[in-house]
């Protein structure tokens, strides 16, 4: 199989055995999430990750996973049926799906539908793991410019809604997807998916044997096939398994009237983070509310209590975002003071100002072997430095990671810390190169801004750069990003040295 984990595919990390649990749209129940807090109790070591996919993960597991075990998580519906696909890459839903104040279509429906389509086709087991889906559906919390393969993202045309087929091309990091002008029905998009992944299931032979000889240790990704074949070629095998051809409509020549996504999902960070705090929803009367997750880690305590929360005052729903928190849904007014009280005593956060709402970091050197540092702990000790000395009136978006590879966060941030160590007499120090914003810059993390600065000495440097930015920004809603881009390098440095 892959170097990617799975339930029934665990894989070996530092820590022990690492198992990934799919939770599609990242939607599960209270008691779904009460078994697993039980799997990371007797198997583990009480705690559960959220991923960048709003999978689950288990870490430091001591033995494999027991049959009766993986039994009890395939009655709950949180394993496959069929334990062939379990590795394929979760279906990627907004989280506020269903409850959205602005959304134009509730894409749960079609989630569920997909991944039952997924877990009942064994034959499509060789796809390759990092095969991926999202599913947009136009409101205010959107995915749509997340890493996936396809992403349908939802338009409205002429009162209609449709979802608008991107393909991932894999040629750019920051602009991946190529809009294919294909318009589909909410009722034609599994269809359409399913016969996407028969044509690329079709091709993974030929390639494997013939064009991507260098890459006969796993299976050619959907971009690969989809370079080598070309889009149109593709897409004409792809109409070979419909019952219809496919919609052809130029969205962006069209003079026809279209509704597009709420809101604009480029760079900004806030927007990135607006699910976290209280927010109405579709539903009168009821709201969700956000909850920091720091550094995406939940303690059995925690997930319990969290359970208990929207049992006793919601609807006995969590959501796993992709930014690595969780949102409770359906909560009656009455009860949101008393829920913020109950998740700061379980030692989480609700606010988006507080700054792990958007702090970000990789498993680190405690867990996987090709980390430089400890990031998780460095990042939750650099939140702790910070807590009583910067006031934030916006999220800001920190990234630590523990090499270049950046499994927790692909798109860029405001901060990037990119791991790596050096040795000084003797002694090997853990320190960070210091990425900021993007500017022009084509690089992955951002522009450097500083080569390397020693664990010990970031929380200070953090600290004042945060403060300049505070203080010097022009507007209170200009974000870190946008600030350091107004500068070349060698100024933000004067700034940032004052
Ligand atoms: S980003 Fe690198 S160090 Fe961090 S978990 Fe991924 S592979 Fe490991």
């Amino acid at each position: 199989m892959s170097g990617c984990p799975g339930l029934f595919y665990q894989t070996s990390a530092r820590d022990g055995i690492l198992s990934r649990i799919r939770v599609p749209g990242g939607i599960l129940t209270s008691q779904q999430f009460r078994v697993i807090a039980d799997l990371a109790d007797e198997l583990g070591t009480g705690y559960t990750n959220i991923t960048n996919r709003a999978n689950l993960q288990i870490r430091a597991i001591r033995t494999e996973i027991p049959a009766k075990f993986l039994r009890v998580l395939q009655d709950i519906g949180i394993a496959s049926a069929v334990p062939e696909v379990d590795h394929l890459r979760n279906i990627m839903g907004s989280p506020t799906s269903g409850i959205d104040l602005y959304e134009l279509i509730d894409t749960r429906p079609l989630i569920s539908k997909l991944d039952h389509y997924i877990t009942t086709h064994p034959e499509l087991a060789p796809l390759s793991p990092k095969f991926s889906v999202a599913f947009d559906g136009g409101g205010s919390v959107s995915i749509g410019e997340r890493s996936n393969d396809i992403a349908l993202t939802a338009v409205m045309v002429d009162n209609n809604v449709y979802f608008r087929l991107k393909l991932n091309l894999g040629t750019s990091l920051f602009e991946p997807f190529i809009d294919t002008d294909i318009l589909l029905k909410p009722e034609e998009c599994v269809e359409v998916v399913g016969a996407l992944a028969q044509v690329y299931l079709q091709h993974l032979t030929l390639e494997i044997g013939n064009t991507i000889p260098h890459r006969k240790s796993r299976q050619p990704r959907f971009w690969e096939i989809l370079n080598n074949l070309g889009i149109e070629r593709f897409l004409q095998k792809v109409e070979r398994h419909l019952p219809y051809p496919l919609r052809r409509f130029s969205v962006k020549s069209s003079h026809t009237q279209i509704k597009e996504e709420y809101r604009d999902i480029g760079c900004n960070v806030y927007s990135k983070y607006q699910h976290i705090g209280v927010h109405p929803q579709r539903h009168k009367g009821l709201s969700y509310i956000g909850v920091v997750v720091p550094v995406g880690r939940l303690n059995t305590l925690q997930i319990r209590g969290l359970a208990d929360i929207a049992e006793t005052y919601a609807n006995a729903t969590l959501r796993l975002t992709p930014w690595q928190n969780l949102l409770i849904s359906d909560i009656p007014q009455q009860w949101i003071p008393k829920i913020q009280s109950k998740i700061e005593n379980l030692g989480l956060h609700w606010s988006a100002t507080n700054i792990r709402s958007a702090l970000v970091a990789c498993a680190g050197n405690t867990g996987c072997a090709s980390s430089a540092t400890d990031t998780k702990n460095h990042a939750l000790a650099l939140a702790q430095y910070l807590d009583d000395r910067v006031i934030l009136d916006q999220p800001i978006n920190i990234h630590f990671t523990g090499c270049e590879k950046s499994c927790a966060q692909h798109s860029r941030s405001d901060i990037a810390l990119v791991g790596f160590n050096i040795e000084d007499k003797g002694e090997v120090v853990e320190g960070y190169k210091v990425c900021v914003g993007d500017g022009d810059s084509h690089e992955k993390f951002g522009r450097e801004l500083y080569g390397w600065v020693s664990f010990t000495e970031l929380p200070s440097l953090l600290e004042r750069m945060l403060q300049i930015y505070m203080a010097e920004r022009d507007a209170s809603n200009t974000s870190f990003g946008e600030f350091v881009n107004q500068y070349v390098i060698a100024d933000l440095q004067r700034l940032f040295d004052k």
